[in-house]
């Protein structure tokens, strides 16, 4: 299923595609019929930061494209995005693979143009419009594959679903077994207050 506007998370996020480019040469503007594909290995080699934080992709991300004109100022663009994704676990901080691969679909149309007003168009909930000047002969797709990438990101990592996380008191991950903190009396959440009770003492 395709992401929906409303699952952008920060728009201030998408305005640097950091040198990105991915053009489209599009099919003559009456020809509804046409469709024309691109394919692009974009490298990401300082990976992304995103919310506080960093993803690497070590392979890269393999994006398609396919684009389509509805009518003489309505195109349809569909981009697809996969990637092999590592971040650290939200829990024990430890790096934590993910795949992502999804299709976003966006509907580019003329500035000026009374978008939505075509019913149809209304009830397809999936299409992300983009408001543009012009139409040219080609078509930068950077924004929208850098908006599709964020997109698909996701907001916490986990290394897998039931990550027992790293110890409060002693920072041992107990995904590898008890600590030995374990047992021990009084609650963690205390341990500050006992400080200062000791520091009272000495
Ligand atoms: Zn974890
Ligand atoms: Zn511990």
């Amino acid at each position: 299923m395709p992401a929906t506007p409303s699952a952008l998370r920060s728009d201030n996020s998408l305005t640097s595609t950091g040198g990105l480019r991915c053009i489209i040469v599009l099919p003559p503007r009456n020809d509804t019929e046409a469709r024309v594909e691109e394919a692009w290995g974009v490298p990401f080699s300082d990976g992304v930061d995103f919310e506080g934080q960093h993803f690497s992709l070590p392979e890269g991300c393999s994006v398609r494209a396919a684009a389509q004109w509805l009518e003489p100022s309505l195109l349809s663009v569909t981009i697809s995005i996969s990637a092999s994704v590592v971040a650290p676990c939200a829990r024990c901080l430890k790096d934590a693979p993910l795949a992502i691969s999804e299709d976003l679909m966006y509907l580019y149309y003329l500035r000026g143009l009374e978008f939505g007003k075509d019913t149809e168009l209304e009830s397809d909930e999936g299409f992300m419009p983009v408001e543009i000047d012009f139409f040219g002969r080609t078509l930068d797709l950077a924004p929208q594959v850098w908006e599709s990438l964020l997109l698909l990101l996701p907001s916490k990592v986990l290394c897998r679903e039931d990550c027992a996380g790293l110890c409060p008191r002693c920072g041992a991950d107990l995904n590898e077994g008890p600590c030995s903190c374990k047992g021990e009396e009084g609650d963690p959440r205390f341990e500050v207050l006992r400080g200062l009770a000791f520091g009272e003492e000495s």
